[in-house]
């Protein structure tokens, strides 16, 4: 993780608690307001409620940005938030509407920033913000309350709850988003977007089992980009990067939806095709050899034609496991290259072994015509 990531992260929850604050005190403030007036405070309280209420939530915020561990400081002034939620229900002379609205959306506010810990000790934070303000306003309880006190609670009522449900959906969608995308990113190849080879790995094993199941037809082709090291050597490994994107780009372009495309390591590729059968496997394996070698990758004077060389394993039910059929692909690919390459050919332990590119006199061909500029 950068270290902007890790900053945003941290200021994420004092940015969150800032937003709620500022419209909660709002809102509190609303209800303090014919309270205050009908018991005529004087006027050092307006000032020093006014002041919580309307400067605190910026200061906090600040005070959480600049610091190091936003996470615990934003917790610690919610818990400065539960002591002044005491104070001022001392402050109001414990009207019990506005009271017993304060002290639950204190504490709705605190469990849901924090869970039972943060609600508990915002809780002790409440008796002693009870305390202290019983010290400074005294004891004279008037739990009943007027009706214009309790018209305005109503916003706080109505809209705090809301507000709290609100950035409590945005949160968890912002968390199954993250955790798709980190599936995402866990299952696929950074450089070509294909899936990785754990991935595809377990991928081709469900398609294993389904054929083993269902007595269905598969074929397994590893492809392996041929010389690839003298790509490297000679445009360095940037081109190389990008020959391997582009034989990516081939691949997804020319095979189904359905097909299991994954990078297996370097510049080998693995593909699982379901419900095909090894004949027209032969089509498609030369239709991906053909249209790779006419690609042209490069840039400005830079330009790199390559070759790949696939070896072809059916699926039969014989097989041990995917590690066998893997292993069939990788021996035919093998033969591949020691026919020559640029051309595929099948796992002798299904259909015997055949070098259709050779056979046909074409792979030669091409393979003269496209060697590496
Ligand atoms: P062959 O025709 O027998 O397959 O020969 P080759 O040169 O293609 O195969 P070799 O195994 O000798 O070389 C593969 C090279 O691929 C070596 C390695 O440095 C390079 N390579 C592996 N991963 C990457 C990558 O992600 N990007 C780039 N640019 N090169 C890579
Ligand atoms: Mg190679
Ligand atoms: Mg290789």
């Amino acid at each position: 993780m950068s270290g902007g990531e890790r900053k945003r992260n941290k200021i994420g929850f004092a940015r969150r608690i800032h937003a709620s604050r500022t419209i909660g005190l709002i809102l509190a403030g609303i209800a303090f307001i014919p309270a205050f007036y009908e018991l005529q405070q004087p006027l050092w309280v307006w000032l020093a409620f006014g002041g919580y209420f309307l400067v605190w939530p910026h200061l906090a915020y600040l005070w959480s940005s600049i610091y190091n561990d936003s996470l615990r400081m934003g917790q610690n002034h919610l818990l400065i938030d539960a002591f002044c939620c005491g104070i001022g229900v001392a402050a109001m002379k414990f009207h019990l509407v506005p009271s017993a609205i304060l002290m639950t959306m204190v504490a709705l506010n605190n469990i849901s920033s924090g869970g039972l810990p943060l609600f508990s000790r915002g809780l002790i934070m409440q008796v002693l913000g009870i305390f202290a303000g019983t010290w400074v306003f005294g004891w004279h309880p008037q739990w009943q309350n007027s009706v214009a006190v309790t018209i305005a609670c109503l916003p706080m009522l109505a809209i705090y709850p809301l507000a709290i449900g609100l950035y409590s959906y945005r949160f968890a969608t912002r968390i199954h988003e993250q955790k798709l995308q980190l599936r995402k990113l866990s299952r696929t190849d950074g450089l070509t977007g294909l899936y990785n080879r754990t991935y595809w790995q377990l991928r081709a094993v469900e398609e294993f089992e389904r054929c083993e199941r269902n007595r269905k037809h598969a074929v397994l082709i590893m492809l392996d980009i041929d010389h690839f090291k003298n790509i490297n050597d000679t445009y360095g490994h940037d081109v190389g990067d990008d020959v391997i994107r582009r034989v990516s780009e081939v691949l997804n372009r020319q095979l189904r939806n359905i097909d299991i495309i994954g990078r297996f390591g370097g510049e080998e590729f693995c593909i699982v095709l379901p419900d095909i059968t090894v004949n027209d496997s032969k089509k498609i394996a030369e239709r991906l050899r053909i249209l790779i070698a006419s690609e042209s990758i490069g840039q400005g004077n830079i330009n790199v034609q390559c070759t790949v060389s696939l070896g072809i394993a059916e699926f039969t039910q014989h097989l041990q496991g995917v590690d066998e059929w893997i292993k069939a692909a990788d021996t035919a690919l093998y033969e591949a290259k020691n026919n020559g390459r640029n051309c595929y050919c099948i796992a002798p332990a299904t259909k015997g072994l055949h070098l259709i590119g050779e056979r046909s006199g074409e792979a030669a061909a091409q393979r003269k015509n496209l060697s590496i500029e």
